[in-house]
This record gives structure tokens, sequence and C-alpha cells, in this order.
């Protein structure tokens, strides 16, 4: 049933005021900070970083996370001037009040109550929070903005969290396509038990510079995956790019996923400077306000490389990676990684 009315939803897209977004979907880490930046360099579209934390990372005090130009949000020309534009000079108490991440349930509450209500109907509980409604109404109000002052008509969100995608794509003037960014699961995992990252925590409202477990990394990894995977089944369009095989073949995985957009009414167009720097495996990056994102990947400005890392087994041992190899062993047979090495990126 689910599956007809999203169908439906997308064949009724005719209107030019829809919002189009291409949402990235999957785990952090793996790279999607910098798939977003390569999508944004089309013509007609614009990369806006993880856009469900619009409202709480750019609220968050003493400049907990940094707008990607460097300035904090509320310096930020780009979004200040977008927000006091719509929503008057308070905006920052607007969007605390919102607390809009806390208000979006987590993947597996979601799922659990979207089978309660398929079996138990006429009793149905809403999926998310009354509240989240203005909150939703604002993101597109500013979405729109943004869309007409940059003269763009794609979104690229990178935000990856699922029920924040399944929400938006219940909205009729909004056309969702999500792309499932895969990494290998050992790569993935070796950057979150090593590299102490800014995580937003949604009851303290706060950045913390920290690193994950490795047993916390799994079930965030298969979870995250999973939640992708859910996206689809519920009749989302979707296409699943494995990480590697884009630092492998920039320029023709870009394509793909520009054409796949484009199947679903987007418009985007690979310009001719990005087909050149793809074609040689680099990328300019140039001023862009992306909305939290990998702290990495989001300051890097000026030319850079496409490249591959380290053998991965080299880099974080060889006893961690037949124990990861193990326990991801489902996961990687499936996505066609190889067992007994690392595919090379
Ligand atoms: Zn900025």
């Amino acid at each position: 049933m689910v599956k007809k009315k999203n169908m439906q939803t997308n064949n009724e897209i005719t209107n030019s005021n829809s919002l189009r977004i291409i949402f990235i979907a999957g785990a952090g880490r793996s790279g999607s900070t910098l798939i977003g930046d390569v999508l944004g360099q089309a013509n007609k579209s614009i990369h806006l970083g993880e856009l469900w934390g619009i409202f709480d990372y750019t609220t968050v005090p003493d400049g907990g996370v940094f707008c990607s130009c460097g300035a904090s949000y509320e310096d930020c020309d780009f979004w200040s001037q977008t927000f006091e534009t719509l929503f008057g000079e308070d905006w920052l108490l607007l969007f605390r009040e919102w607390n809009f991440q806390k208000t979006l349930p987590h993947s597996t509450k979601l799922l659990l109550l979207m089978f309660r209500n398929k079996f138990w109907p006429g009793n149905e509980i809403p999926l998310f929070d009354a509240n989240v409604k203005d909150a939703l109404k604002a993101l597109k109000r500013a979405l729109h903005f943004i869309c007409e002052r940059e003269q763009v008509g794609s979104i690229i969100d990178s935000s990856k969290f699922g029920p924040y995608a399944w929400l938006l794509s219940k909205e009729d003037d909004m056309q969702l396509v999500v792309v499932h960014l895969v990494r290998d699961p050992r790569a993935t995992l070796y950057s979150w038990v090593t590299k102490p990252i800014p995580m937003y925590d949604r009851e303290t409202r706060q950045f913390s510079l920290r690193t994950r477990t490795w047993i916390e990394s799994v079930v965030y990894w298969v979870r995250a995956n999973f939640t992708a995977i859910f996206l689809r089944l519920m009749g989302l369009p979707y296409y699943r790019l494995q990480y590697e095989t884009f630092i492998n073949e920039p320029l023709s995985t870009t394509r793909e996923l520009i054409s796949f957009a484009n199947s679903h009414m987007f418009d985007l167009e690979m310009s001719e400077s990005l087909e050149e720097q793809l074609r040689e495996k680099s990328l300019r990056l140039n001023t862009r306000h992306l909305i939290g994102s990998n702290p990495d990947v989001k300051r890097k400005a000026g030319q850079i490389e496409i490249k591959s890392k380290r053998n991965l087994k080299d880099l974080i041992g060889t006893g961690r990676f037949y124990l990861w190899t193990l326990i991801f062993l489902p996961w990687l047979l499936w996505l066609g990684y190889p067992i007994l090495r690392q595919r090379d990126e």
C-alpha cells in the first residue's frame, strides 16, 4: 500500500514548484561529503550538507560547529541572510524551540510504529511528532528561497538519517531520490574508532569530539545501511553507489548518478569543468556552505585529488582486519567486496 502511494506521488510530480532533493543515505564516514560536493558542482544543483541539522547545528552556542565557509552560521552571509529574511532577527530562538532532530524518531522506533500501524489499522499512532510540522514548513521555505536565489533546481542533502528522508518523501511538493552510499565497512569502522569527530548529542544539544567503540560502530553501520535499504523497500527511487567505485571511476560514476536523478525528473547537467576535473581524478572545491558534514572534507578548498587510501589490511592490522571481515561477512559478500583483501579504492 505504501509503495503504491509513493509511485503515485512520483508520477504526480509535474509541478515546477516541487523541491528536488538528492538524498545521500548510508553510514557516516563513507564519503558522503565528497560525493555531495561532486554532485553539487553539476549545473543547476547545490550541495548544502546535512540538512537535517539545519535548525540544530546552526544554533549550538559557542560555535560548536562552523559552516564550511569558515564562519559561524550566525556570521555566514549565505545562511544568516536566508534565515533573517524568512524568519526575522530572532531565527535562532525559533530554531532552538523546534528542537528538530529530537522530534524525529530513531529508525528502529519508526519501523516498529509502521509495523504496528499496518497490523492494527484504525488506531494508528502518528509516526512523527506534531511539532515537526512547523520545522518542516520552515525547511521547505528556506530551500525554495535558496533555489531561487542561487538559480538551482536540485539540492544535494547528505544527511544520511533515514527517518528524516522518510519524512521528506511524504511531502507532496518534494521529490526525493535516494543515493545509498556504501563503503567497505572495515574502512568506515577504522575511521570511527581511530579519528575523533564532532558528534551532536540530541539530548544535551551540544557537539563533542569523540570516537566510537568498535561494537558501537558495528551496530551503527548495520543500522545506517539497513535504513537506506528500507527506503528502497518503501518504494523510493534508489541508487546504490560504492565509494570505491567512485574513487576508481569518478567520471562514469558521476554520469550514472546524474542520469539516475534525471530519470526521476531532475534536471542536473554535467558541466564541462566538472567533466574535465573528474577525468583527471580531481575536484576543485570552491567556497560552499554546508550544514554539519565531515570536518576534514568540508574545510578543504582548492584542488583536491580523488585517490585511494593505503591498503586497509596494513593500516588496521591483520588481526582486526580478519575479525571485522568475519563480523561483516554477509554484508561484504552481498555488496561484492573481496573478503581477504581490501578492494583497491
Ligand atoms: Zn557559510
